[in-house]
This record gives C-alpha cells, structure tokens and sequence, in this order.
C-alpha cells in the first residue's frame, strides 16, 4: 500500500475560533503567541539549552547534572539530567517548608460524604510523609524496591507515594476499581515487596470492601511481604497476622519519628511504573524517572494552567491514573500549589457535585476529562446554573478527544463563554502533557488539542515515513526526545522497542492518527487500531463520531467499522441519547442525513444501535475494540479478549441483545 492510498482521510470542518482572554499581568505561562513561538523556536534550536534553564528553574538538585541529554532513539536509550541527583519528596515539601509555603494549604481533601474534609499544609503533608516513609523503612523497604498502592482516593494514597519518593522506592499504582486478578498480575508483573491498600472504598453512596480484593491477589503474590491497611469503610475484614497492619497503627508505632533524611536519587533512578488504561489490550507497565519526570510534570502544570500560589486547582482524574499522578500530585506541589483531591463521583448525590465543588472552595482551574463532561451535558444545564462558577478562569479536558459540541458546552455552561478551555493531548507513556494550547496565548478551536508544548517535535506522517500534508490524516509522533518521555516498558525491554519505536526509526510512536491542520493545529482522529476503512476509504473515529455528538438529541457516539462483502467495512454507531429523548426510525434517519450533511456520505452510519451505555474503561474512556467485535457478530465471551479493565461488564450483554436488531 503506497503511502497516498493509506492516509486517513479528514471529513471534519471546524471553523470556529476562539480568541484567548487577555493573559493576567502575574501570568506564568506564554502571554502572546508571539512568546509561545519564541520558546518553542529556542526549544528546537538548543534542546539541550532549554530543558537546563527550566530543570534549573523548577527543580532543586543535590547536584547539578553533568549531560543534559543523551539519547538513542534508535535502541532506543535515553537519558536526561545524567548525573545529576535529587529527592522528589524534598521538592514537593521540604523546600516549601523553607520558602514561605509552610502554612500553605498543600492538598484539600474532600471525602465522599460533604462533611469529610481534610486540608493537608506543607508542613503537615511532610510530618505524614516522612513518618509513612520510616514505617516503610522498617519493614525493610528501601531504594529501588516496588511498593504497590491499591487505595480510594483517600490522603493515604498522596502519602504513600511521596513516602516512596523519600526513601528512593518505586511506587506503582493499581486503580482500586480494578479487580483482584488485575491487581495480582501488575503486584506479580513488578514483583512488589509491600502492598499499601485500604479496607473498603466508598462510592456513590455505598461501602465497597476493597480488602477482600486484596487478600484473594495476595495468595498468589509471595513477594509481597507486607500489607498496610488504611480504615475508610470501617466494615469488617480479614488481617492476617504477621503481615497486614492497620496503617494509623503503623504510622503511630513506638520508634517511628518524623525525622527521615530523603535519599539523594540519580536523576535516572526509576521513580515510578503505572500501567496503562489497557483500551486497546494487555496494559503496560510504563516506566518514569525522577529527574526527567519531575521536570516535565511541573513544567507542563506551569504552561498549561498557569499555576500560581493563591490559585486552587483541581484535577478531577483518579491518582489511579498519570494524570492524577501528574497533575494532581507531583506537578501541583512541585510548584507549591494548593491542589483538591475528591473522593467521589460527579453524579452523586447528584449530578451537580463538582460544581458544587468548584463553589465551596472557589476553584480557579479545573481539569477533567470528556466523558465527564458527556455525561453531565446529557443532563442539562440546571446542573451547572445551581451554583456560583465565577472563581473559575481556566478549564482543562484530557483523555480522549474531546467533540466540539462538548467543548462548545463546556466552554459556554461553565465557562460563561469568557474560559480558556485547553484540550491536552498525552499518555502514560509520556509522563505530561504534550499538546495543548497555552490558556492565555493560543486561540482555540473547539476539538483540537492545538500546538505541541515547547520542547515537544511532534508531526503527522505518512505510512512512508514522509510529512503529511495539511488536512491529511495520518500517524502522530514524536521526533525528539522529551524529560517525561517513558524509559521503557518494566521488565520488557521488546516490547518497549516494538510497541513505540518499531513504525518509524529513531521516531516515538504513540499509535494515535492525527492531522495538522493549515495552521499547524493538531486534531488527534483517535487511535490507529481504530481506523475504520470503507471501500478503501480510511477514517478515524473522532469526527464521526464528533458529527453524532453535534446532533441536538445525542449525549455520546461511538463508532467502529462492522465487516461489509462489497465496501470491505461500513460504518455501525452505538448512540446514546440525552435524558429524556426516545429512540426511534426517525431518530435514526435524522441522525443519518444529519452526519451525511456534516461530513459527507462515506462517513454516514449503516447501523446505528441506541444504548444507554457505552463500554469504557475504568479510566472511562470508550474501547472500540468490543464495539468491532459486536458489529462482527463475534459475541462469544473469548472473542472479547481481556475485558479486566472495563468499568462495567454488564454492559456489553446489554449491547449484544441490543445488536440482535442487526446481525
Ligand atoms: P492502552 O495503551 O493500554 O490501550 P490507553 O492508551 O487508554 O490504554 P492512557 O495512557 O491512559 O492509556 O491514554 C492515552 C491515550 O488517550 C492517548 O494515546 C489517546 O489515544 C487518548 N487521549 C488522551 N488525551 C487525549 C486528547 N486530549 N485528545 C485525544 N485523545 C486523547
Ligand atoms: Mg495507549
């Protein structure tokens, strides 16, 4: 197949543009677009020269490194900062202690029920921080041993993974709505010498006991020789004596102080391994490093949300995930911000809780993903009007794309139309944000993550390995190394090699198709095993399924190719509709003409099933590869491969019946 004929072709006219609001005088990140090409034509020139000054900026070394850059993109071997040590812990706490911040607010906690609240200062974060970090010692943690985490979102869990950073072990975090089984083969997978977890989460409302989870992966995990138990639910569990500990026991014991003198890390020590959300198969256990890691994280908080002292942010994300480890915890308080951390769900006890949020402590930049914001569009704007959303002056939307009709809806109903909305487009594997606008400099268009980050060589190519043209659909990636970038995949260095840099030589491949527009604007088209293909016709999902969501009537779209003898694929939707809207012939034939009007006819749905829920990760976003499977008519349990990350199983029997219709 020649390069012309692979291309993924774009559909989509957006044209809407959206000026950036006058950047505030005290602005920490590009005040111009003239500034923002400044830095990224310097982040090209000298490389080596620019990461320095903001390591140097941002971070505090024991010792200055003695190579900013050494890379190999093609073994691929890259290493930054080489030489150079530091602790994680000390720049997310003790030099705050030192500089003002020590009666700061660090994190704001609120717990599921309104009236658990928590704030943490810097001062008391460090006191917990380093008594956690003895009681790891004393179990005989130490540097570069695994310590798994599988806890709610509960302050324990910013605890321990600072405690980590502090003794130079490394911290890999297991979502705690995933299963017994997941959490086993990632504890199994690292080889984990300690598990921290707690005995329930809770949950809209109810008592999850988490421990039981725990327990069952435990049996099969000998190298976990310690479990420490945090209380939340307060229900009734199992400790096995000789290894579980309550954590407020532990931390309390006879000889633990909160005196811990941080270890002094390399900045190419392993800090820390998370999996990824597993939407396209078998999740992966990416591995980051401290001095890189840190650098990025903090960077990217600075240029994206404009993070200063009295702002109050938040994150929405589970620490679960990167961009809770990210931007909830390392970014935010290597800045010395104050940051929220909620336990709950948006929807209960009602559909208003984060706003209610953003109300009751006057948050002024939030940061959350699309299918959030799907799902409490479909709601309606009630919702939003209830409360008083003006301490807001930035909004932030990561993990998939988003659809203009959302980000339109978003930046009207919370934003009053006067926000910034940045469009932040990463991964796991790239440790922080990579594309995005920045809030007070770039103009916006509603759906595309805009420009890539200073430092960041990122380009849309061609099966060939040529440059695409505008408009023309194809490979995203990254031509040059960057601090946050992975170091590998943990314990398989082939897989690390062929999953990322196989496609291209010498070139990171984040397998996401992508197009640039005349601008130099990136619209991700969604991922590249998604790519549907009619009569030789290949199309990403996003805008297909974006024109869907544009549909006054539709809450969420999703679309996968369904196997046709003559076009080779055609197009199946799985729609779901605002509260209140009733399916019908109709409905479906308005939705056709609506997408053969947006985007043309080769991208009109032949199938379109009505559903109430959409298979999602944990992390919630759609994986299209059960949708192909349903489409195919292949329904079998094994024909859905590894199902342990998905949100709710149950849906997938619903959509099979649902399928019957068609198939
Ligand atoms: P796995 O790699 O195990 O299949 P995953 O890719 O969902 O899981 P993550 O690292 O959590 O795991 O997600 C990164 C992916 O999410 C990106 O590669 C991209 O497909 C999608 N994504 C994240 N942010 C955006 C965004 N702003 N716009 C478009 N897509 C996004
Ligand atoms: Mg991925």
């Amino acid at each position: 197949m020649s390069g012309e004929d692979s291309k993924i072709e774009s559909m989509m006219q957006e044209k809407r543009l959206f000026a950036p609001p006058p950047a505030p005088a005290d602005t920490v990140s590009a005040k111009s677009m003239a500034e923002y090409e400044e830095w990224y034509r310097q982040s090209m020139d000298d490389p080596e020269g620019f990461w320095a000054q903001r390591a140097e900026e941002l971070i505090q070394w024991d010792k200055k490194w003695d190579q900013v850059l050494e890379a190999d993109m093609v073994k691929p071997e890259v290493k930054w900062f080489k030489g150079g040590k530091l602790n994680v812990s000390v720049n997310c706490l003790d030099r705050h202690l030192a500089n003002g911040r020590r009666n700061k607010a660090a994190l704001i906690w609120q717990g599921e029920p309104e009236e658990d609240v928590r704030v943490y200062t810097y001062q008391m974060l460090h006191t917990e921080v380093c008594r956690m970090a003895n009681v790891l010692k004393k179990m005989g943690v130490g540097k570069g041993d695994r310590v798994a985490v599988y806890l709610p979102m509960v302050p324990e869990l910013a605890i321990i993974l600072l405690a980590c950073t502090r003794i130079g072990a490394i911290h890999s975090v297991v979502f705690a709505g995933f299963s017994a089984a997941s959490l086993k083969s990632r504890m199994q997978d690292c080889e984990a010498k300690v598990l921290v977890t707690a005995d329930a989460v809770l949950r809209a409302g109810k008592t999850i006991p988490l421990k039981p989870n725990a327990d069952e992966a435990l049996a099969e995990c000998p190298s976990v020789q310690n479990c420490v138990v945090v209380k939340r639910g307060g229900n009734e569990i199992n400790m096995q004596q000789g290894r579980d500990t309550w954590w407020h026991e532990a931390i309390t014991a006879d000889g633990i102080t909160a005196d811990c003198p941080p270890e002094s890390m390399d900045a190419e020590d392993t800090m820390l391994i998370l999996y990824t959300s597993g939407s396209t198969g078998k999740p992966k256990g990416v591995v980051h490093t401290t001095g890189g890691y840190l650098t990025y994280a903090a960077q990217t908080c600075r240029w994206v949300f404009d993070l200063k002292d009295d702002d109050v942010y938040w994150c929405t994300a589970d620490i679960g995930w990167i961009t809770g480890h990210s931007y909830i915890l390392y970014g935010p308080l290597a800045l010395g911000a104050t940051s929220v951390m909620f336990e709950g769900v948006p929807s209960w006890p009602k559909p208003d809780r984060f706003w209610q949020i953003c109300d009751k402590f006057k948050v002024n930049i939030f940061y959350t993903a699309p299918t959030v914001i799907r799902s409490l569009m479909r709601e309606g704007t009630d919702w939003p009007n209830k409360h008083d959303l003006s301490s807001l002056r930035l909004l932030g939307s990561v993990g998939e794309p988003i659809n203009p009709e959302a980000w339109m809806w978003y930046h009207e109903h919370i934003g009053k139309s006067r926000l910034p909305v940045v469009d932040t487009w990463w991964q796991t594997e790239t440790g922080g944000i990579m594309i995005s606008a920045m809030p007070y400099a770039t103009p916006l268009k509603p759906g595309s993550a805009t420009k890539p980050l200073p430092g960041i060589d990122a380009a849309v190519l061609r099966e060939d390995g040529s440059e695409a043209a505008a408009n023309e659909g194809g490979h995203l990636v990254i031509r040059r190394p960057w601090p946050g970038m992975l170091r590998g995949v943990f314990g398989d260095p082939e897989r690390y090699k062929k999953t990322y840099f196989s496609r291209y030589e010498g070139i990171y491949d984040p397998e996401d198709g992508s197009r640039k527009d005349e601008d130099g604007y990136f619209w991700i088209m969604g991922r590249l095993d998604d790519v549907i293909n009619v009569s030789g016709h290949r199309m990403g999902t996003a805008e297909i399924e974006s024109a869907l969501v544009a549909h006054k009537d539709v809450a969420e779209a999703a679309v996968v190719g369904a196997p046709h003898e003559v076009k080779g694929q055609t197009i199946y939707a799985y729609v779901s509709l605002k509260s209140g809207v009733n399916p019908s012939d109709e409905l479906r034939a308005a939705l056709r003409t609506h997408v053969r009007k947006e985007i043309g006819p080769i991208a009109t749905p032949e199938f379109i099933q009505f559903a109430d829920g959409l298979p999602k990760t944990r992390s919630g976003k759609i994986m299209r590869r059960i949708l192909r499977k349903i489409a195919a008519g292949q329904t079998e349990e094994h024909d859905f491969g590894d199902t342990s990350t998905l949100a709710d199983p149950s849906v997938v029997d619903t959509l099979v019946a649902g399928s019957k219709e068609f198939i």
